[in-house]
């Protein structure tokens, strides 16, 4: 948590008078919107108008969030974004950990004047005014939660904040599955129930979601899933030929990546996907115990994340990344 001295100066800087913006990081997933939207909502709540803004589009399935509508998403709105952005006293900057994972907003926001106020939980996180980093917990919006108690105004936890910081919570976790899922996040959970967010409406809302398409998408998928090293690692992925044939939509392959993971022995998966438009590879790296791919893809995929779920990307074809990437495993200590 920020230190008590950290806290007052925040609450000074935190007035009606100042223009705030927070950012969330490229391709947002549930935590990013989650978090930001939480925030804003707690702000609103205080009396402090904010605007979010992220760098590009984000999947449908999480549109339905209290006004999620109105977020300014800077690849659609450049001009308007980089206004914000440069004219802001206070930049909140959640769910990401370096300028260079916020696409177009990155260099803004290293020339922008504001104060920079950090809440993240990835690996290895850069320089900023103000720093919350803690990567034991599993999801932002559980730091968000945090900070609102830190600052004393857990009753300003109303039904918005709570389905905002629940949704986040819920997909960073795999839905209260993943490791870093403590007694303290069910009880956050717990909390926010009360505070009026509904799991199963949140659950059908973000996950009841799935498109015939789609589910056609991950049966080719996992009809050819492949294990490598001894069967301890698995292998998935898909052309641009296949995401346009099956009419591929932002979100569509959210996920994807957990199914090689499930499998009996399987201590790491990755899943590879051509750019629809670019001429790159994403990746998606998930593992057990102390395989370590955020390590693995800052050495050899461009990427980081966290310590059991990681991205990265490749400028090699399809086959050759996937033959880098076996040779790559080869030298593996923790598998
Ligand atoms: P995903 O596989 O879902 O895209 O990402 C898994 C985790 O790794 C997320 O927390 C995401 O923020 C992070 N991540 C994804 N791609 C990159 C990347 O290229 N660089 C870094 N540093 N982190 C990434
Ligand atoms: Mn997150």
């Amino acid at each position: 948590m920020f230190t008590p001295a950290e806290l007052l100066e925040i609450n000074t800087l935190l007035v009606p008078e100042n223009k705030i913006v927070i950012l969330t990081h490229y391709n947002p997933d549930g935590d990013a919107i989650g978090s930001s939207l939480g925030l804003k909502h707690y702000l609103k709540a205080k009396g402090i108008h904010a605007e979010v803004i992220v760098p590009n589009d984000f999947p449908k399935f999480l549109k339905w969030m209290p006004e999620a509508k109105k977020i300014f998403i800077a690849e659609y709105k450049r001009k308007m974004a980089s206004d914000l952005i440069h004219e802001a006293d206070v930049i909140f900057c959640l769910d990401f950990n370096s300028p260079s994972r916020i696409g177009l907003l990155g260099d803004w926001l290293t020339h922008a004047r504001g104060k920079k106020i950090l809440i993240d939980h990835h690996q290895q996180p850069e320089a900023f005014d103000f720093v919350y980093s803690d990567t034991v917990i599993p999801a932002t919006c559980q730091m968000i939660y945090h900070f609102i108690e830190a600052m004393g105004d857990e009753k300003l936890v109303d039904k918005d904040v709570a389905e905002c910081l629940y949704t986040g919570i819920m997909t960073d976790t795999g839905g209260f599955r993943f490791r870093s899922t403590s007694a303290t996040t069910h009880r956050i959970v717990a909390n926010l129930i009360e505070k009026g967010a509904d799991p199963a409406v949140i659950t059908s809302n973000t996950w009841d979601t799935n498109t015939v398409s789609r589910l056609h998408l991950l049966a080719l998928i996992l009809g050819r899933i492949q294990v490598a090293r001894d069967g301890k690692v698995a292998i998935l992925y898909l052309t641009r030929e296949e995401l346009k044939e099956y009419g591929f939509q932002k979100g569509d392959t959210e996920g994807f990546v957990n199914y090689g993971l499930s499998i009996i022995g399987v201590k790491m998966a990755a899943f590879f996907m051509e750019d629809l438009y670019d001429d790159f590879i994403k990746i998606s790296f998930r593992s057990k115990d102390d395989m370590d791919v955020n390590q693995f893809s800052r050495k050899y995929f461009s990427g980081g994340g966290h310590i059991n779920a990681a991205g990265g990307k490749s400028n090699e074809s399809l086959p050759e990344t996937i033959e880098t990437f076996k040779s790559r495993i080869e030298g593996e200590e923790n598998l």
